[in-house]
């Protein structure tokens, strides 16, 4: 099965759909990522926070597949935005995942308040000039910190990496991306299974029609909007049935009866708000 790729501001191709391993703990990383890989994808999300970096190394590692067939991105923890540490924190982060280079290196949040990720993103520039990266981008930044980091450096982010699922769209982010291209990329997809999305009857009414489940909806409705997305699962019929969202297609109105699921007031979000992170 061929992945459809899209293309970042860096002129390098990213597989829109990946696998990522937020709260796979460090021992259980490597067996996830590993049958992950079998099962065909190439494009893997992690975090220095998420501390199971060396478990993806050791899976990338011990699959023999070649590193440019392989798309890697990780990200910066907000305690290290500060000064020279952004360098300090992605040599530690390629060590433990055992690469010379990540394809893709992310602030994880603005935190607003420490006011540092203004210079978390110039080093992020230098780190990419210095070839430890191949792109870099932001996660969880709204317009008003794009439009400040884009003002300091001139310099772009690929991907806004933020929380988007069908009850928390985020407009806002996705126009300003639009207007830069910016892609954007899909965290906690699936609502991180934390209100009854599989039961919506926009979703289940199409999962019906396709003979799929409601996660494969959901999850090709990302694809269908341009976003990128890695849903994560540690059990490996689940990342097979993630990864088999290619032979059908969701109709126009199908993709509409989704998109409307979104009530608009940000009361959808299952995460955390980008303002109260610090
Ligand atoms: P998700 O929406 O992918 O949900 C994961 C949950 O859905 C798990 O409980 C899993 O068991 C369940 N699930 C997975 N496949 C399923 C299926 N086919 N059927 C039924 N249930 C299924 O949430 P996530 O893991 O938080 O997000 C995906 C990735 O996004 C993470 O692994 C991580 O890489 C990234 N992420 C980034 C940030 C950030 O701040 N940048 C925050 C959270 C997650």
């Amino acid at each position: 099965m061929t992945i459809p790729t899209l293309t970042l501001n860096s002129g390098h191709a990213i597989p829109q759909l990946g696998f990522g391993v937020f709260l796979v703990p460090a021992d259980e990383a490597e067996a996830a990522v590993s049958s992950a890989l079998e099962i065909g994808y190439r494009h893997i999300d992690t975090a220095a926070i998420y501390r199971n970096e060396e478990g993806v190394g050791a899976a990338i590692a011990a699959s023999g597949i070649p590193r440019e067939e392989l798309f890697v991105t990780t990200k910066l923890w907000n305690d290290r935005q500060s000064g020279e540490q952004p360098h300090e924190a992605a040599r530690e982060s390629l060590d433990k995942l055992g690469l010379e280079y990540v394809d893709l290196y992310l602030t994880h949040w603005p935190t607003p308040e420490k006011d540092t990720y203004v210079n978390a993103w110039e080093k992020l520039v230098e780190i990419r000039d210095q070839g430890l990266t191949r792109s870099i981008g932001v996660s969880n930044h709204l317009p008003e910190h794009l439009d400040r980091i884009v003002e300091a450096t001139g310099v772009v982010p690929a991907v806004d990496q933020i929380e988007l699922h069908p009850a928390l769209q985020q407009r806002d982010v996705l126009e300003w991306a639009a207007a830069h291209g910016t892609l954007i990329e899909s965290w906690g997809p699936l609502g991180q299974g934390k209100y009854p999305l599989f039961e919506n009857p926009a979703v289940a009414e199409a999962a019906a029609a396709h003979e799929v489940t409601p996660a494969q909806v959901v999850i090709r409705w990302h694809l269908q909007r341009g976003f990128i997305v890695f849903p994560k699962s540690s059990s490996p019929e689940r990342q097979a049935q993630n990864f088999d969202v290619l032979g059908f297609e969701l109709t126009d109105a199908e993709v509409a009866a989704i998109d409307a699921l979104d009530p608009g007031d940000g009361s959808g979000r299952v995460g955390s708000h980008p303002l109260d992170v610090n």
